[in-house]
């Protein structure tokens, strides 16, 4: 029964025997990218011509948003999932999340034949909740935030022996995240930046891993600065949760620094930004006028990002990385109408 008692965890959050917080390296990205290209198309890497002209830079959009989920993380879902201790096969998968981690999760669950429960706020986008259970995921409305989530998700870990994946302390996730950086690097070996949306900081880690060591580019976080959790953790090296956690955009709604991924943020970004929500907002609905792509607001962080430092950007080769597209109908119109 020991593998299914916590250990002691650097962060606030529950970790088991099984989580090791390593970092991965390049060669567990390659290792992951034969399993996640099995599984899912490369993403397109397609240049911005509209956005190209505002920030009078090369533009290209990273359009993760395009895979099955609609966001960036079934990469990591598919990669961990595919490596499962036999022990955990029957027993299944236990996670926490707004939604998008948890459609990652319960998509692999589906891939490999696993059993799957998510746990998520009560509030939760009523569409990524559906995908889940479409996924055939076992799906717990629990607690009115994201952390209240997690802490009953880890609990019911340690009582029924589920394998707890963990948000961002997991190599795999990272591995499997990290496949998108190289097929940056193998398009657009010049790229200069790379600006990517902050929530738990798996995918900025992964990227500064991959383009950032591979392509010599400077990776550039972006979180909301109605959230700053990840950021605080960033820049004072403290694991202490923020005090504030107020943002629309739920893929960006943490509060509880991670360990993992505090370390690795650390170590690879060039720098990190914080974001309005209006400038989130704005962000959501000048890609739609101008490119009619759909996102959701956690996504527009890379465009916020970029916005943000369209001085030092200017005349370099920019990507922005499109998260996710999981936005509901009636937050769209909100902001359709408002913006
Ligand atoms: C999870 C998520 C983020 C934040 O990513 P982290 O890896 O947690 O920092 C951003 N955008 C979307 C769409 C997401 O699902």
């Amino acid at each position: 029964m020991a593998r299914y008692d916590p250990v002691d965890s650097p962060d606030e959050t529950t970790m088991f025997p099984y989580h090791d917080p390593t970092p991965p390296t390049i060669r567990d990205v390659y290792a992951a990218r034969g399993v996640v290209s099995r599984h899912l198309h490369r993403t397109p890497l397609v240049r911005s011509d509209a956005l190209s002209a505002e920030l009078g830079a090369d533009v290209y959009l990273k359009r993760e948003e395009t895979l099955p989920t609609g966001a960036f993380k079934v990469r990591g879902g598919v990669n961990l999932v595919s490596q499962l201790d036999a022990e955990f096969r029957e027993a299944g998968l236990i996670a926490a999340s707004t939604g998008n981690h948890g459609q990652s999760v319960a998509y692999a669950g589906e891939q490999f034949d696993v059993p799957v429960h998510i746990a998520v706020p009560e509030d939760a986008n009523p569409d990524k909740v559906a995908a889940m259970e479409r996924y055939g995921a076992t799906v717990h409305l629990r607690g009115d935030t994201f952390d209240e989530a997690r802490e009953w998700a880890e609990q019911q870990a340690i009582e029924e022996g589920y394998r707890y994946v963990h948000s961002a302390n997991e190599p795999a996730l990272l591995a499997g995240i990290g496949t998108a950086g190289i097929e940056i690097v193998e398009e657009l070996p010049d790229v200069d930046y790379v600006f990517c949306p902050i929530g738990g900081g798996s995918s900025a880690s992964a990227y500064g891993l991959t383009v950032g060591q591979l392509a010599d580019a400077k990776v550039i976080g972006a979180q909301s600065a109605s959230a700053p959790g990840m950021h605080r953790a960033w820049a004072e090296d403290t694991l202490e949760p923020a005090d504030e956690m107020d943002t629309f955009a739920e893929g960006l709604a943490t509060s509880v620094p991670f360990a993992l991924t505090t370390q690795m943020l650390r170590e690879h970004l060039a720098d990190f930004l914080l974001v309005e929500d209006e400038a989130l907002r704005q962000g959501v609905v000048s890609m739609f006028e101008e490119e009619h792509i759909v996102m959701e607001g956690a996504c527009a962080a890379s465009l916020a990002g970029a916005r943000q430092m369209a001085d030092e950007i200017a005349g370099s080769t920019v990507v922005l990385q499109l998260s996710g597209r999981n936005i509901d109908r009636a937050t769209f119109l909100e902001l359709l109408d408002e913006v």
